[in-house]
C-alpha cells in the first residue's frame, strides 16, 4: 500500500488544504490527514474538534474511502515510522513557506532517511489562504464561503458564539 501522510495544524481545515487533499488522494493509495497536537500552539479548535471537523469534511465530500484522519502528537517521524509511511505531503503558498518547509524536509530526512516530502504548490484560488487568516477575518462577519467548506463555518459559528 503507498500511504502518505498530509500532516498540519488544521485548525482549521481550508478549502486550500481539502484542494491538496483532492489534487493528491489518486496518486497513493490511502492518504492520512495528521492532525498535529503541539501544545505550545494556541488552537481554536481542541485536536479531537479538529480530527472530528475534518472527518465530517471528508464525508461530505465522499473521501472518507481514500482518506482517513488520525492525530498525533511528538515528532513526525516517529509516527511515520509506526505506521510504515513513507511519504508526507506538504503545501507551498508563497516563498516564505518555502524557507519553513525547506528545513523540515532536510531535517526530517536527517532524522528517517526513509522518508520522502512530496510538495504541491498552491492553487492560484487558494495561495492566500490560511487557517490564521480565516480566523482573522470570520468574527468580522467576512463572507468566507469560498474559502472553507460550511461544516467548518458551522463549527466555527459555535465555538466563537
Ligand atoms: P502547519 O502548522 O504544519 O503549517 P497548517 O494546517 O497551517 O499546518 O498547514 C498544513 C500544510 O498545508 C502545510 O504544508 C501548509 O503549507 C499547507 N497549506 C496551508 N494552507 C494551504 C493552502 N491554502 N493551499 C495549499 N497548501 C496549504
Amino acid at each position: 500500500m503507498r500511504i502518505a501522510l498530509y500532516p498540519g495544524s488544521f485548525d482549521p481545515i481550508t478549502m486550500g488544504h481539502l484542494d491538496i487533499i483532492k489534487r493528491v488522494y489518486k496518486l497513493f493509495d490511502h492518504i492520512v490527514v495528521g492532525v498535529l497536537h503541539n501544545p505550545k500552539k494556541n488552537t481554536l479548535f481542541t485536536p479531537k474538534e479538529r480530527t472530528d471537523i475534518i472527518t465530517n469534511v471528508l464525508k461530505a465530500e465522499k473521501l472518507d474511502n481514500c482518506v482517513s484522519v488520525d492525530s498525533f502528537h511528538g515528532l513526525l517521524v516517529d509516527y511515520t515510522k509506526a505506521k510504515n509511511i513513507n511519504v508526507v505531503i506538504r503545501g507551498l503558498r508563497a516563498t516564505s513557506d518555502y524557507e519553513y518547509e525547506h528545513t523540515l524536509a532536510l531535517m526530517n530526512k536527517e532524522l528517517s532517511s526513509e522518508l520522502e516530502t512530496f510538495f504541491l504548490m498552491a492553487s492560484n484560488n487558494y495561495s492566500f489562504v490560511s487557517s490564521n487568516l480565516i480566523k482573522e477575518l470570520f468574527p468580522f462577519g467576512a463572507d468566507l464561503k469560498n474559502y472553507v467548506h460550511p461544516i467548518v463555518m458551522e463549527a466555527m459559528k459555535k465555538q466563537l458564539s
